[in-house]
């Protein structure tokens, strides 16, 4: 199936949002004595149409002196794996360094990049969200991920962008 990776800097909500797609159907990868656990791995269904996802923040503790190689951890998870990538940011606070370079490290790829523009908890979400494209992103999408706002439409242009199963000729 294909695989869509979510990544962002900490408390973003990319795990709000990674459990809110995937309800309880994850499992976390390297659970061992020892080892990182620094992505988790879920199964999402929308629309009768099957994706596999990952969280590509997994586990890893909120330190702020390990932002910047996790951000190049994320990114380099995402563009080996992902067939579409979802990047979180915080729509109530400013946009910050790790932001900006994962959006220049993502964008530079080609891959299909959807910026989810999370914690846009009230109505008047969508024309705040716009603010956000000045990070280069062409798809920008208001979401809540605690209150599930917005989850639809984000979850109907990733699929819309996935390789479909093939079809057998009769
Ligand atoms: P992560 O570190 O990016 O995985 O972020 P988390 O999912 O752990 O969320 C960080 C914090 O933001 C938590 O306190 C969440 O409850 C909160 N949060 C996540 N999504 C939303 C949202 O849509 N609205 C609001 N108000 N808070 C949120």
């Amino acid at each position: 199936a294909p695989l869509i990776a979510v990544c962002g800097r900490p408390n973003v909500g990319k795990s709000t949002l990674f459990n809110r797609l995937t309800g309880t159907r994850r499992s976390i990868v390297g659970d061992e004595p020892g080892i990182t656990r620094d992505r988790i791995y879920g199964e999402i269904e929308w629309q009768s149409e099957y994706a596999r996802i990952v969280d590509t923040g997994g586990v890893v503790p909120d330190d702020e002196a390990l932002i910047p190689s996790e951000i190049y951890r994320q990114a380099r998870v995402a563009l080996d794996e992902a067939d579409a990538i979802i990047m979180v940011v915080d729509g109530r606070t400013e946009l910050a360094a790790p932001d900006l370079e994962l959006a220049r490290i993502l964008l530079r790829s080609g891959k299909h990049i959807f910026l989810a523009v999370n914690k846009m908890d009230t109505v008047q979400i969508t024309s705040d969200a716009e603010n956000f494209r000045q990070l280069g992103f062409r798809d920008v999408f208001a979401i809540s991920a605690e209150h599930n706002n917005g989850i639809g439409d984000l979850l109907d242009a990733v699929f819309e962008t996935l390789p479909r199963p093939e079809v057998e000729a009769p």
